[in-house]
């Protein structure tokens, strides 16, 4: 059952139920806060009937648990539960990718492969080193030497590995070497081993079993969350069913019955699923678009050779093209898969923390929820302090004079073009971008609870959210209100307790002020994208670039653009984008925003650099940055 717990209720008064809880055999956990009210949880059979626990002082009210499962279950627990693999998030809007072989081989297979899906973007390194095989001939794992190897590999790449524990015995080995424990599909509702999992205090990767129902496999985590504060994550990988073409049927619809039973996150393991490796990259597309947190793939660079599970090991090859998809796919759904930049990220993180200072602060324009804030979080996790901040220019006044560190700002909407304040900020400050992030702009009319659309007669948004609605308020007679930012609309409207008021803003506002989805997805377009770009001092090292953003105006002669294009042209640079604006007071007279795709610091492109210094009246280079 849940106590919600009296509004004034002190900390000691809270302490002293919590002691009368426990004196009558009751098992208290500690819950998170839901609007404020104060909740405790009591699991199992207490030694006191319900009515006498709502009578004792500091209680408001007894709620009961309608689930088999309690912790796990979203009653407990509403808000998404966000893994930690050392420096790794699993779950809200990142997007997980697990890639490794099914074995260890040896540490040089280890190492092969786990190069290979780094490169291409894998952020857990798995592979098993005690393999639960159907033929006790099969090989069975490396076991020790195994956990050895994959050590290794952490220490050589940096990637957090998982692996399997197929019984409690080897729970202080496991313990030992690796960060992920695994409970393999045929362990599901081994009891012993998932409170042994559970005890270990690592985060745990729960399989579902081959025959195992949703609410069993719930169960079975329910089971692993009760014997501590461990944390896990659930993995669908294919059930029995009567088709023998599969290995096993992916059962892709358990990806939102899930997201709405419980909080925990949930990868799909399409290698075990499928058994083939031509249908494991469509199953891990398909998976991503219908909202999992990662996915769980097998890769090998030589499968044909492989100690098990060749036959639907994909090749790195086959894994990078499928991380180039999923890399398009991810924003469409709010999820972030380039983690390329967060090394460095984290670097800036460890330095600060190093010289015993503060965290690094980021600020971003407007609210917490507002877009900026998304951008802001999905670029630095909780590497910094997420600063806001009024405007786009007290952004950079902050930044230069030292009160924040890093700004997040747009530069260009994929619908409405560049942003001119943003890049007349970069023309005036001496800052530079060092990063970029895109995310997908997506509107929704957020009310009061319990408030209904016929009864809306004002709305409020940022303008660019009521000129991104333009259709779905046409439909109206309401009043818009124009505010600061959308996130700002959502706070009015949670703060003036009207029903006839709504606002246009994200998912992540409604969940910040307490506001409820009156109708999703009412921008016209669908396609609509944000790039947000990071602001800084100087780069953020170690310094890799891939692409540059320069502006540059040309002088007032024949050809004098064509002759700054024409150094890209003879050096092969890929320009990706040109944009022309007058310049601000000097009727015209035109400055053009370039992005091109090199690293135009690099030594071998100096020549390139002061030719095209040369040629433009004007030339500011704003920032080399891009792929880590
Ligand atoms: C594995 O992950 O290598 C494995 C044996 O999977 P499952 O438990 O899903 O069969
Ligand atoms: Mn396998």
């Amino acid at each position: 059952m849940i106590l919600e717990l009296e509004k004034e209720l002190t900390p000691e008064g809270r302490t002293q139920l919590i002691r009368r809880l426990k004196a009558q055999r009751c098992d208290c956990r500690e819950l998170p806060a839901v609007e404020g009210t104060q909740r405790i949880g009591i699991l199992g059979k207490a030694g006191m009937s319900e009515e006498e626990i709502g009578r004792l002082p500091g209680v408001a009210r007894v709620v009961r648990v309608t689930t088999p499962y309690k912790l796990v279950g979203r009653q407990m627990h509403p808000q998404d539960t966000l893994v930690r693999v050392r420096d790794v998030l699993v779950g809200g809007e990142n997007l997980c990718v697990i890639a490794g072989p099914c074995a260890v081989e040896s540490l040089e297979q280890a190492l092969t492969i786990a190069r290979e899906v780094k490169q291409a973007g894998a952020t857990l390194f798995r592979g098993g080193a005690f393999k639960p095989r159907t033929s006790p001939y099969s090989f069975q794992g490396l076991e020790e030497d195994g956990l050895k190897i994959l050590a290794e590999v952490r220490e050589t790449l940096g990637l957090p590995v998982v692996t399997e524990m197929t019984s409690p015995s080897q729970a202080d080995l496991i313990f030992k070497y690796v960060d992920v424990v695994q409970i393999g599909a045929r362990n599901m509702q081994n009891f012993e081993l998932l409170k042994c999992a559970g005890r270990m205090g690592k985060p745990v990767l729960l399989k579902r079993g081959l025959a195992g129902t949703i609410e069993e496999w719930l169960m079975s985590a329910e089971y692993i969350l009760s014997e501590g504060d461990g944390q896990v994550i659930l993995c669908e990988r294919g059930i029995r069913t009567f088709e023998p073409y599969t290995r096993n049927t992916l059962d892709l619809s358990a990806i939102p019955v899930i997201k709405k039973l419980t909080h925990l996150p949930i990868v799909i393991d399409p290698s075990h699923a499928t058994g083939m490796r031509e249908k494991v990259s469509p199953m891990a597309r398909a998976a991503v678009a219908a909202g999992a947190d990662g996915i769980m793939v097998e890769v090998h660079h030589d499968p044909p050779r492989a100690l098990s599970d060749g036959a639907q090991s994909l090749y790195p090859a086959q894994f990078r093209q499928l991380m180039r998809d999923l890399y398009v796919i991810a924003p469409v759904i709010g999820k972030r898969l380039d983690f390329s930049h967060m090394d460095r990220v984290r670097t800036i993180g460890r330095r600060a923390q190093e010289a015993g200072n503060a965290k690094p602060r980021a600020g971003f324009m407007g609210r917490i929820g507002s877009f900026s804030h998304k951008a802001c979080q999905q670029y630095f996790a909780d590497a910094v302090e997420a600063v806001s901040l009024p405007t786009f220019r007290s952004i950079f006044a902050a930044i230069r004079e030292g009160r924040i560190d890093y700004g997040v700002i747009p530069i260009e909407n994929s619908l409405s073009g560049s942003i001119h304040e943003s890049y007349d900020l970069l023309r005036e400050y001496d800052l530079r971008i060092l990063g970029e992030l895109t995310i997908r702009i997506t509107q929704n009319l957020l009310a009061r609870p319990g408030a209904e659309l016929e009864g809306i007669r004002r709305v409020l948004s940022h303008p660019q959210g009521f000129e991104q609605c333009r259709r779905f308020l046409s439909q109206f007679d309401w009043e818009q209100v124009a505010v600061s930012d959308t996130a700002a609309a959502a706070e009015r409207v949670r703060d003036e307790e009207n029903p006839a008021l709504a606002a246009i803003a994200n998912q992540s506002a409604a969940e910040h002020y307490g506001l409820t989805v009156l109708v999703p997805g009412i921008e016209d377009n669908p396609r609509n994208f944000t790039r947000f770009v990071v602001v800084g001092r100087e780069p953020i090292e170690p310094r890799k670039a891939t692409k540059s953003s320069l502006l540059c105006s040309a002088r007032n002669e024949p050809g004098a653009l064509f002759s700054i294009l024409e150094v890209f042209a003879a050096n092969r640079v890929n320009m990706i984008k040109l944009e022309s604006r007058p310049i601000p007071g000097e009727p015209w007279r035109y400055l053009f925003y370039i992005d091109v795709e090199a690293d135009l610091e690099a030594p071998e492109m100096d020549a390139v650099r002061r030719a095209i210094e040369e040629k433009s009246e004007f030339f500011k280079l704003l920032g080399c940055y891009g792929n880590g």
